[in-house]
């Protein structure tokens, strides 16, 4: 059943989303019952939200403020403009920004009041510098153990930890880090991160700690410390490889057939011609291409740099799979519907190129990417509507 969120825009937003080439219906209860779900899972750690990448691509202001209504008070975002934007809808949550904090950006962080994730010695100079002039203000401490992306060396954050010299104002709120390979439960790496983290996290005694992200959380409780911070799974995709998916689809992206047309066996489908028709077929076009996100890996045929699967992806229409046929182009996307029984696509109807029918994962799959990036790509030009279904 589709209830429509309350409408808030004074213009009319449901002609735009009918007639969208390119849409996206995010559900908010799916989200929320999602975060509750991971919530859960975290045991005795309470569970954050991490949204950034404008929430995963469904749009900050709106499952930010989903999030906070389930019972998040502790976000994760990537900017300071992010958290900005978050801070509306989220009044007296703790925002994390993991990029960190940079000469110029302070008023950001402290009119909205933001909290920097300080991963290298050089913002750690500059965060002891900014201090010694504002005073006391909260920040995070990020610690590699592993990752080797952001966060102080092990080493350095233990000394940190033991050094008695640093100003009082310095207050770290939290101690974390990330895992590496926490998709692969049976990866060594997993326990190696663990082990250095919980020598971390013993020396900043009295400071919560952090390890988990979705993946993290499912390898149990040793790795949920007192703060786990879910992402992917939240917006119903995969997090760790190989295991059944248990979260609810939550955003459905679809584009409109712009026509219908007839071809007959031995003609040649988009850019290169490297489809062949083998029968009399019916094509869709419809309206959305890589410019849109989506993405030219997920051609049908010719794209060789894709090694990985042979096969490209499928879109979903009037109870169909249907295959996309030869290259996806910038604005376009061919579909082969020759096997839906005729009359049933029409120019106007939508194809479903993610949602419940087709999973963000297996379409990522197809174009040898993950979930993530099919969600964060999906950004530019579509209409995006929220609902919400219940269960
Ligand atoms: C993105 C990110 C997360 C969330 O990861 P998911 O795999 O989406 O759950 C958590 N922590 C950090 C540091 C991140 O960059």
């Amino acid at each position: 059943m589709w209830i429509m969120s309350e409408p808030t825009e004074l213009y009319d937003e449901e002609d735009a989303f009918e007639s969208a080439g390119l849409r996206l219906s995010v559900d908010l209860s799916a989200l929320a019952d999602n975060w509750r779900d991971m919530a859960r899972r975290s045991g005795r750690a309470r569970a954050s939200a991490v949204v950034k990448a404008d929430a995963y691509g469904m749009g900050i202001e709106d499952a930010g403020e989903a999030l906070y209504l389930a019972g998040a008070r502790d976000f994760f975002v990537a900017t300071a403009d992010e958290g900005a934007t978050l801070r509306l809808f989220a009044p007296d949550a703790r925002i994390f920004v993991l990029a960190g904090i940079w000469p110029g950006l302070e008023r950001r962080f402290f009119d909205n009041d933001l909290v920097p994730v300080v991963s290298s010695e050089e913002q750690l100079a500059f965060w002891m510098g900014t201090l010694s002039n504002y005073g006391d203000y909260p920040c995070a401490l990020h610690v590699d153990t592993g990752f080797n992306r952001l966060g102080l060396d092990t080493a350095d954050a233990l000394l940190l930890a033991s050094d008695v010299s640093r100003p009082a104002s310095f207050s770290p709120v939290l101690v974390m880090s990330h895992l590496a390979c926490g998709d692969d439960p049976s990866s060594a790496m997993n326990r190696q991160q663990l082990e250095s983290f919980q020598e971390v996290s013993a020396a900043f005694e009295g400071i919560e700690s952090s390890l988990a992200a979705s993946a993290g959380i499912f390898l149990g409780p040793e790795y949920h410390f007192d703060l786990t911070r879910p992402g992917i799974a939240v917006y119903g995709a995969e997090a760790v490889k190989g295991m059944p998916n248990l979260m609810r689809p939550v955003a459905t992206a679809e584009a409109r057939v712009v026509q219908v047309r007839t071809v007959r066996a031995g003609g040649t489908v988009s850019y290169g011609g490297t489809l062949c028709l083998d029968r009399d077929s019916r094509l869709a076009i419809v309206s959305a291409g890589y410019a849109d996100g989506y993405l030219r890996s997920l051609s049908g045929a010719g794209v060789p740099l894709r090694q990985a699967v042979t096969e490209g992806a499928c879109g979903f229409i009037a109870g169909h799979k249907v295959p996309v046929a030869g290259r996806i182009t910038m604005d376009l996307t061919i579909f082969d519907v020759t096997d839906v029984p005729e009359g049933l696509v029409r120019a106007g109807d939508y194809v479903e190129l993610f949602g419940n029918n087709i999973l963000v994962d297996d379409a990522a799959r197809a174009a040898g990417t993950i979930g993530y990036e099919m969600l964060t790509s999906v950004g530019l030009r579509h209409e995006r509507r929220y609902v919400e279904t219940e269960e």
